[in-house]
């Protein structure tokens, strides 16, 4: 499983706290260094990749030429032999006819993420994203057009002054797109963000907790209706086509992840690379990737697949959770599986849908050494 990071943007969305330039100076030189760590540290992913995702950022800001660099690059360096899914990142305006048309001759790619957000040219300006309503759906006809057969879009629900009909609108556009994959997110005012500075200076009234509730009620109903299932709090999939990239995730599968800020991880230890442009091409170039790591104790990697696997509907599978940890897991789940809030099966701890609404206050009470909190709302 490999991550490539594209940390590039056409410019900044108000609500982005991921770790991106607004530059193009030092594109190529980043390919390079990214190419360069590829050969460096492809030893570490010694089995044959079942899946590869170039995230970002903005990696359909790349050319053609810089993205068919990189492929050949990790055709060279791994084993794609069993390769089933290849994802990229793309924005609704880089998605013209003769991009998508290049992309189709990599041979490579077979799924693209976009970010479409909204339908609303209201939303859109909120946003800051470049991209008009009208792009957004011809993005995706576009793509279908090309040959692309496994999309993914993403849309925020819960922006500032978003009705629930402006967001049934956009779920209803949906209906009409021949896309596989919907990931749904409530918009979250993170720190040191241009919304965040909206909100202080009073000029951005963020949406109250029952507006984003009752968006996220009719996304529940829209994806029983078009024939979506829910695989995770803010994942939805036609039948069988769930990303295979993130949900390995959520199973802590180890990965690799390549470029500025990028996260590795390898059953037990984390690692991430530097996140600034110039450190991280630099120490590329000298051979070591700026980077820094932490070894997960056996309480901090049980804890960890609480929180993730919590927000999936499947749940804590039993068999990931070793040994040790069970007997504690089986007596404080108790209480929620008595609440309605978990199910226990033989196999699973599932959240019930009232309990995959409040997942992170839940997998709080079920931690290891932590004492009980209230159950808080996760929908993001
Ligand atoms: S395009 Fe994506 S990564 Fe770039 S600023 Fe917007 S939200 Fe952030």
């Amino acid at each position: 499983m490999l991550y490539l990071h594209i940390p590039f943007c056409h410019r900044k969305c108000t609500y982005c706290a991921f770790f991106s330039a607004v530059t193009s100076g030092s594109r190529q030189d980043y390919v390079d260094a990214l190419c360069r760590e590829a050969e460096l540290r492809c030893a570490e992913q010694p089995h044959p990749l079942r899946t590869v995702y170039f995230g970002g950022g903005t990696p359909s800001i790349l050319s053609l030429g810089q993205l068919r660099q990189i492929v050949v690059t990790i055709a060279r360096c791994f084993d794609l032999s069993q390769l089933q899914e290849a994802t990229l990142e793309a924005n609704p305006e880089d998605l013209t006819p003769e991009y998508l048309r290049g992309l189709r001759n990599l041979h490579f790619f077979n799924r693209l993420s976009i970010g479409l957000q909204s339908f609303s040219d209201d939303d859109l300006r909120l946003l800051n994203r470049r991209h008009s309503a009208a792009q957004s759906r011809q993005a995706v006809l576009a793509a279908a057009d090309a040959g692309f057969h496994n999309l993914s879009v993403d849309l925020i629900y819960g922006l500032p002054d978003q009705s629930l009909d402006r967001w049934q609108h956009n779920l209803a556009q949906l209906s009409s797109l021949p896309i596989t994959h919907l990931s749904a997110y409530a918009l979250t005012v993170e720190p040191g963000t241009m919304l965040q500075r909206q909100v202080d200076q009073h000029r951005v009234v963020p949406a109250d907790e029952d507006t984003v509730l009752s968006h996220y009620h009719a996304l529940l109903r829209w994806a029983a209706q078009a024939g979506f299932e829910q695989y995770e709090i803010s994942n939805f999939c036609r039948p069988g086509f769930p990303s295979r990239h993130n949900s390995r995730y959520w199973d802590r599968t180890p990965y690799l992840g390549l470029g500025a800020a990028a996260h590795s991880f390898d059953g037990s230890c984390r690692r991430w690379n530097v996140a600034h442009l110039q450190r991280y091409i630099l120490s590329v170039a000298h051979g070591n990737p700026d980077h820094q790591s932490e070894t997960l104790s056996p309480t901090d990697a049980f804890n960890e697949l609480l929180i993730t696997s919590l927000r999936t509907v499947q749940g804590i599978s039993k068999v990931l959770v070793p040994d040790p940890f069970l007997q504690g897991l089986t007596r404080r789940a108790a209480p929620l599986v008595a609440a309605g809030l978990l199910q226990e099966t033989p196999t699973h701890f599932r959240p019930t849908p009232a309990g995959l609404l409040q997942a992170d206050g839940i997998a709080v009470q079920l931690m290891a050494d932590s004492q009980p909190h209230p159950a808080s709302s996760s929908i993001e």
